[in-house]
């Protein structure tokens, strides 16, 4: 690298902390509207002079931002990030968690400051660069609202590039925290909420009435055997921790009004955590078939008896990026990091692959402290996510 080079990239990583505290700086929680961190990364944009296009919600109250850098020609990279965090409530921070706080332990304390913002402040920190350089290829912002809530606006956000520009962009790298290691694959993840419906009696007559409590421990089962069935018919993918398809169910609604008395309805979430060879759509229809067998015999003593079934989060696809794409060198060079890994947790790369573009995840922070009470991201890695652009910046420009 040149002289001013090295000047600009220590002025980029001044600016990507105080970009930060900006960012870390707009409590919007995911579910929440995200009009003031929109509007302020638009106002960024515009004083760079980057035209940008929005997508918002139905509503008006929430929107995605994309914009394009660099010139209108295919084989671009789209940087993909989200707008929003997860809560605060109840949890024991020490610092006030919307401001950015240096305890001068090399890290940087807020909500959002590894999860996602930390990537975000990266991307806008080196805009003024990027705007400058003779970009060969483009490079893309894709930023989005919801995706703590069961990243709702990805497909859209993805979809709406997709037809906005006359070109095809490549790549997208999303830049959810990785400690900058190249992530090729992610488990996607679907929850459903299933309803018992049985019918009410004196608990003497529980081999005449039918229990919704009962039938819904039952099914409970039936998908714990569901998930072992499947390991053992050998659907296990060992590049992910644990090596297969998860099924568990977290929450038992409080069901029932008096020990004597057979409950008439019963409900219980389901979460699914999909390897990428498995569907959580036929997991589905599988329990659907079994629940129709179920109402079948139950509706011989209640005729109403049901079993009912719905989304309680969309359903979010895995990613798996085969080693042959292009991304996976390119991201390998961007980071400097030769060994790509896979994650359990689920994020937007999937959604973005499916819209057709090389996914990878690489940010800057770890995902173990994001969630959690005292969430930072140290000065190192928000260092490196700012080289990481300056590394692209040269990359697209040859
Ligand atoms: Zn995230």
């Amino acid at each position: 690298m040149t002289n001013t080079i090295q000047e600009n990239l220590s002025v980029s990583k001044k600016n990507a902390i105080a970009i930060l505290s900006k960012l870390v700086s707009f409590p919007v929680l995911g579910g929440e509207s995200n009009i003031t961190i929109a509007k302020w990364i638009e106002d960024y944009l515009t004083q760079h002079g980057v035209a940008f296009t929005n997508v918002p919600n139905d509503e008006g109250t929430k929107r995605s931002i994309h914009c394009r850098i660099g010139p209108a020609v295919d084989g671009g990279v789209i940087l993909s990030g989200h707008t929003d965090v997860v809560p605060v409530e109840g949890q024991p921070w020490e610092t006030d968690p919307f401001v950015l706080t240096d305890k001068n332990d090399g890290k940087l304390y807020a909500r959002g400051s590894c999860d996602m913002k930390g990537f975000i402040a990266c991307c806008l920190s080196a805009l003024p660069l990027m705007v400058k350089a003779d970009l060969k290829k483009p490079i893309y912002f894709a930023f989005s609202y919801d995706e703590e809530v069961g990243c709702l606006a990805a497909p859209e956000l993805a979809a709406h590039i997709n037809t906005t520009y006359s070109e095809k962009p490549q790549f997208a790298i999303i830049g959810e925290p990785s400690m900058m290691q190249p992530v090729v694959g992610q488990k996607g993840i679907v929850i459903f909420k299933t309803t018992v419906n049985g019918s009410a009696g004196h608990s003497s007559r529980i081999r005449t009435e039918v229990s919704a409590i009962n039938e819904a421990a039952r099914l409970i089962l039936w998908l714990e055997n569901k998930m072992n069935g499947m390991v053992e018919a050998g659907r296990v993918d060992e590049r992910f921790n644990p090596p297969h398809t998860s099924i568990h169910s977290g929450i038992f609604e409080r069901s029932g009004i008096a020990p004597n008395v057979v409950s008439d309805s019963a409900s219980f979430y389901w979460d699914v955590r999909v390897i990428p060879m498995d569907k959580g759509v036929d997991i589905l229809k599988e329990f659907g078939v079994h629940c129709r067998d179920l109402e079948k015999i139950n509706r011989e003593k209640f005729p109403d008896f049901k079993i009912s079934t719905e989304y309680a989060h969309s359903d979010v696809p895995p990613l798996d990026t085969p080693e042959h794409l292009e991304v996976v060198p390119l991201i390998k060079e961007l980071s400097g990091i030769e060994k790509v890994t896979t994650v359990s947790y689920a994020a937007e790369a999937g959604q973005f692959s499916e819209a057709g573009f090389e996914a990878v995840i690489c940010g800057p922070g770890d995902i173990a402290q994001a969630h959690r009470a005292n969430e930072f991201i140290s000065k190192e890695q928000l260092n490196l996510g700012v080289e990481f652009m300056y590394r692209l910046v040269e990359k697209l420009s040859k």
